[in-house]
């Protein structure tokens, strides 16, 4: 169940999410997480452009591009998930982990 902690250093991988989140880019799923305008981390309201697209485990960690490891989030929170320490960085993706599950489960 822990396959997400594992550090992965796979080029390959790296490159095919990273053309992944590019297509998912111009899906309508995307375009309507942004005008939705949530951001993921701090549930906040912004406008599309000050969204951003987050991995919540990130690829050069093994974290896929998939709908359930992508969130829009604010630059704000971007900016401070890039200066946590890797302990916190794990809490931090438990608890956006949860609540991306949380909100598959309320859309079901
Ligand atoms: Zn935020």
């Amino acid at each position: 169940m822990n396959d997400w902690l594992d550090i992965q250093s796979d080029p390959l991988h790296t490159k095919r999410e990273r053309e992944k989140a590019r297509e998912l880019r111009n899906s309508d799923w995307w375009k309507n997480l942004l005008a939705q305008g949530v951001c993921h981390y701090c549930q906040g309201k912004f406008p599309p452009e000050e969204l951003t697209m987050d991995h919540i485990v990130p690829v050069a960690r093994g974290g896929k591009s998939t709908r359930g490891n992508i969130v829009a989030c604010c630059k704000e929170c971007n900016n401070r998930k890039k200066y946590l320490t890797p302990a916190e960085m794990i809490m931090f993706e438990l608890e956006a982990k949860e609540k991306a599950a949380q909100k598959n489960a309320e859309e079901e």
